[in-house]
């Protein structure tokens, strides 16, 4: 719900989850420069916005408690998107989570945080073909019932994936849409 609103990114490195098709593989590994806080915040005072997205990668799998405090101390609203496979304390610091859980393609031994739920301002699961629409209904049935937006994405904005699920009649309560980043080649 966040789509069109001016943002600056952060990209964090390093996840293991392992999605079959993520699109960020570079992120997986971290490499080996150290990142300022207070450097990124002062990009991100030069961009003029007011929000910041924190991305990954993983975000989650990262000590961003320092960096939080410190955009909050200088005004930003912050987003984070994850896939809710980790938890962190410092998400009481965010003004809005994207949790786009990522179960069904997760490597063995990475489980989603259920916890995380308690945070969630949009739930995001992306699809890649029927019976994934039917697991994510079922398991956020109760999970998430108190979030106000839940949308199916179509992986990597598959047309056959959006007319599955243009067709269902039992997803009026979710939304579907596609990364309009991709569509208008954006990065
Ligand atoms: Fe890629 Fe996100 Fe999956 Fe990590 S959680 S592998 S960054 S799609």
């Amino acid at each position: 719900m966040m789509a069109g609103t001016k943002m600056y990114f952060v990209r964090t490195q390093g996840c293991s989850v392992g999605c079959h098709f993520c699109d960020t593989k570079y992120t997986w590994t971290k490499d080996q420069q150290t990142t300022d806080e207070m450097d990124i915040v002062n990009r991100a005072k030069k961009s003029g916005v007011k929000w910041v997205c924190i991305t990954g990668g993983e975000p989650l799998e990262q000590d961003l408690a320092l960096l939080t405090v410190y955009l909050k101390a200088n005004g930003f609203k912050i987003q984070i998107e994850t896939s809710g496979m980790f938890y962190q304390s410092y998400l009481k610091r965010v003004d809005w989570i994207t949790v786009s859980p990522k179960n069904l393609f997760a490597r063995k031994g990475v489980e989603f945080s259920r916890a995380i739920m308690d945070h969630c301002n949009e739930l995001k699961c992306v699809v890649t073909k029927n019976e994934d629409v039917d697991f994510y209904i079922d398991y956020f049935k109760n999970l998430g019932s108190d979030v106000d937006y839940k949308i199916f994405q179509p992986v990597d904005n598959s047309p056959e994936i959006a007319s599955i699920l243009l067709k269902r009649e039992d997803i009026d309560d979710w939304r579907v849409r596609c990364q309009e980043q991709k569509i208008l080649n954006l990065r």
